[in-house]
């Protein structure tokens, strides 16, 4: 992932929000980083701009070896039901309530072979989100953590190449907390995908490798071990 001078500024009546100032960042393939920053700091418009969800204002977006800001509406589709997956926050409302985890992962698949793509079998997804003795439950049976495992699981469904997650933790307790850090961090290991987690919280940005904090609309700090990567 290779963004340069990404800017994004919300037309809204009367005024209007730069939400990013020209953010300049490279994600390795394969890499693990979050994305850290104070509430308003434009983390969640830069993932939707490396989702494909909408185009910046100005500024490029390199994913693998596309360009988002030059993608037709058609290519970007088909990316977001391939090689980028996305979950966004509240994803688990919208697993389907009356199958189970295997059964949304197994219908997740289905969109995913109809455009030709292999998938995982639907056990080793689950298992590697940590879901396995869960797959037969009932939605309304799994505790809010499994619920975000299998959002996850989801997402994941397809083998995506890319794994972007909006505060993927929140309202969730410590302990849900950790497996769902570690249903992504497998991810990344056994999927091979590279992995970016939008995060205001302190302790899941030090479970990452590596961190950058976005302030106001800007790459405003680096973490650990990503210095040689971070801005270009
Ligand atoms: P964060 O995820 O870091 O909290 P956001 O990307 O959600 O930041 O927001 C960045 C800025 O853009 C904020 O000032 C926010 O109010 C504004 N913003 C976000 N989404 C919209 C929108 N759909 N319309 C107008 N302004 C928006
Ligand atoms: P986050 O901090 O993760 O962006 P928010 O609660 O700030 O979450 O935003 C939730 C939703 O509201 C998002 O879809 C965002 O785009 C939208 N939003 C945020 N700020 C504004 C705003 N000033 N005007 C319109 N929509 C906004």
């Amino acid at each position: 992932i290779l963004t340069s001078r990404l800017v994004h500024i919300y037309r809204s009546e009367g005024s209007d929000v730069a939400a990013l100032s020209g953010v300049d960042l490279r994600v390795r393939a394969g890499e693990q980083i979050g994305l850290l920053g104070p509430s308003g700091a434009g983390k969640s418009t830069l993932l939707s701009l490396l989702g494909g969800l909408f185009r910046p204002s100005a500024g490029t977006i390199q994913v693998g070896d596309v360009e988002l800001s030059a993608a037709t509406t058609r290519e970007l589709e088909d990316l977001r039901a391939g090689t980028i997956a996305l979950v966004l926050q509240g994803a688990w409302r919208n697993l389907l309530p009356y199958l189970t985890p295997r059964e949304n992962v197994g219908f997740a698949q289905y969109a995913a072979r109809r455009l030709g793509r292999e998938v995982p079998e639907v056990d080793d997804v689950l298992s590697t989100v940590g879901l396995a003795g869960a797959g037969e439950a009932a939605l309304t049976a799994l505790t809010p953590g499994q619920l975000q495992l299998c959002a996850v699981a989801v997402a994941v469904a397809a083998a995506p190449g890319v794994l972007l997650a909006d505060e993927p933790t929140s309202q969730l307790d410590h302990v849900a907390r950790d497996r769902v850090m570690a249903a992504l961090a497998e991810v990344n290991r056994s999927l091979g995908a590279t992995v970016v987690v939008v995060t205001h919280d302190p302790d899941v940005a030090a479970s990452l490798p590596r961190t950058v904090t976005i302030r106001d609309g800007r790459v405003g700090g680096e973490g650990r071990s990503g210095e040689e990567y971070s801005v270009v």
